[in-house]
């Protein structure tokens, strides 16, 4: 048996580190045994998927010097490897799982599973929807079949008792099927879940063993019973554990930069990231904390791997950046730091700004520094402003950072949009209300449009910088906090009636 491994990532928004965590432990996996490593891109959620996503994933992974054997862009034979392009596969598969009585068509409306739901809640027990809540009467079935109402495709899944399953590092676990639904396998647009079109791809692309993140454990029994109605062997499971804030919560990029756009932009070296996620939950045989991936590979042992949740800090990632280096030599330190700032594909998008408004080359830093440093010096001084107060200050920051984190797709005109809107609630003159965002991510009111250097310094950046101002204003009390999460609300559910509005 060959060893093949797999990623699978979702290409919406920007590219995760907890991808490349996964995507590390796979290819360390897969090198050890002699294996393959493959990566597939899981677009069937048409409406966030976006191209350019996809391609900051195949950057990002390959900037930290991780490299897959098959894939949607270096082709191989058990394509295709982007999920949208095998829609035929998937409509097959749920064919046969109709025809062989392991699924069934469920023509239940919205309204009747909302009802059917709060039914089982009100009940107590177990709230998941089984067959015996979703059957319909035939002639039912039928007058709606006739009507050409839209349905989904359910799998059967047992009524009651208990799911075993294996996990590579936890052993056998227990799940009570009262706890898990008829899994819709094909939405009523004829489009799969992630469910079925994982198993599927994951058996026709033979991978024997499924690496990824503790959060897909649930869905291991629907998987197992998938792999069974169709007849084929399981890939042996393995569930890494989370990464997590430094507060223990699920490392989310409201409370940490996730984007691994953000440690490049950021002057992290990519050999020390990616030894810093080698780090998270495993450990090398002599305990050593500074290794580079060839180490790793040859060392690896997945059974090393601790199920404690792996805490992801920025203080501890910027040490061992630190120890790698000084171990460059000054040659070495010019040409990295070369590479990591001084090049075009940093500097291009910013040119524009640039080239209009200095007389002298020596001019270009003292202008446009900012966007390349990570948090600009910052005093509660810096934010002194005619008509706006300190406390006013602190709360619109806060909400313009709520809303920065709200946009899926990082581009200039939603980011404005957004903030426009905002600064309109809020009463506040558009220019007057920019004077903090200007003064978090430049450092000062006297530079060139925030908003264009908010699309140049990325989502996580700019994030970091607006919450960092938050605090250097004294940050808002829990009691604050809470009446201005209450204010927002409201202020939130009209932003995006407005958006819904202008996107018709
Ligand atoms: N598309 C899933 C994700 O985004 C893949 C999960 C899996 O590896 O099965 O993480």
């Amino acid at each position: 048996m060959t060893v093949r491994t797999r990623i699978a990532p979702s290409p919406t928004g920007d590219p995760h580190v907890g991808t490349a965590y996964i995507a590390l432990f796979n290819l360390a996996f897969a090198r050890q045994h002699g294996g393959q490593f493959l990566l597939r891109i899981e677009d069937t959620d048409q409406s966030r998927s976006t191209l350019e996503s996809e391609q900051t994933i195949y950057d990002s992974l390959r900037w930290l010097g991780l490299d897959w054997d098959e894939g949607p862009d270096v082709g191989g034979d058990k394509g295709p490897y982007r999920q949208s392009e095998r829609s035929a596969i998937y409509a097959e598969h749920t064919q046969m799982l109709l025809e062989s009585g392991h699924a069934f068509k469920c023509y239940r409306t919205a309204e009747e599973l909302d009802a059917l739901r709060a039914q089982k809640q009100e009940a107590g027990g177990f709230s998941a929807l089984k067959f015996s809540d979703l059957e319909l009467p035939a002639d039912v079935i039928a007058e709606r079949e006739a009507a050409g109402a839209p349905y989904v495709v359910r799998m059967h899944v047992p009524e009651e008792g208990v799911c075993t399953f294996n996990d590579m590092l936890r052993g056998d676990i227990e799940m009570d099927w009262g706890m898990i639904d008829c899994q819709i396998l094909m939405k009523s647009d004829g489009m799969p879940t992630y469910h079925l079109a994982n198993v599927v791809d994951d058996h026709l692309m033979e991978i024997t063993h499924v690496i990824r993140g503790e959060e897909w454990l649930s869905s291991a029994p629907k998987h197992q019973l998938l792999y069974k109605y169709f007849g084929w062997d399981m890939p042996v499971l393995c569930h890494m554990p989370l990464l997590r804030n430094p507060d223990k919560s699920k490392l989310s990029k409201r409370k940490n930069p996730t984007s691994i756009l953000y440690y490049k932009r950021m002057g992290f070296m990519p050999a020390a990231l990616l030894n810093y996620l080698g780090r998270m939950g495993w450990s090398m045989p002599d305990e050593r904390e500074q290794f580079s991936r060839d180490e790793m590979f040859a060392n690896f042992d997945i059974s090393r791997v601790s199920l404690g949740g792996p805490i992801f800090d920025q203080e501890k990632l910027s040490w061992l950046n630190s120890q790698w280096i000084r171990d460059l030599s000054e040659e070495e330190f010019v040409a990295e730091f070369v590479k990591w700032g001084l090049n075009k594909e940093t500097l291009m998008p910013a040119i524009t700004h640039i080239q209009p408004r200095v007389e002298r080359f020596s001019d270009v830093v003292p202008l446009a520094g900012f966007l390349l440093s990570g948090m600009p010096a910052l005093t509660e001084e810096s934010f002194v402003h005619k008509s706006i107060e300190k406390e006013q200050m602190t709360e619109l920051l806060q909400m313009g950072l709520w809303q920065l984190e709200a946009i899926r797709n990082w581009q200039k005109p939603e980011i404005q949009q957004r903030l426009f809107a905002l600064a309109k609630i809020e009463g506040v003159k558009p220019k007057d209300f920019l004077f903090g965002f200007f003064v978090a991510i430049a450092g000062t009111a006297n530079s060139f449009s925030v908003l264009d250097s908010m699309q140049i310094i990325g989502p996580d950046m700019s994030r970091s910088r607006v919450r960092h101002a938050v605090d250097v204003l004294g940050g808002i009390s829990k009691k604050g906090m809470k009446k201005l999460d209450k204010k927002y609300r409201d202020v939130s559910a009209q932003i995006e009636a407005q958006l819904a509005e202008t996107q018709e």
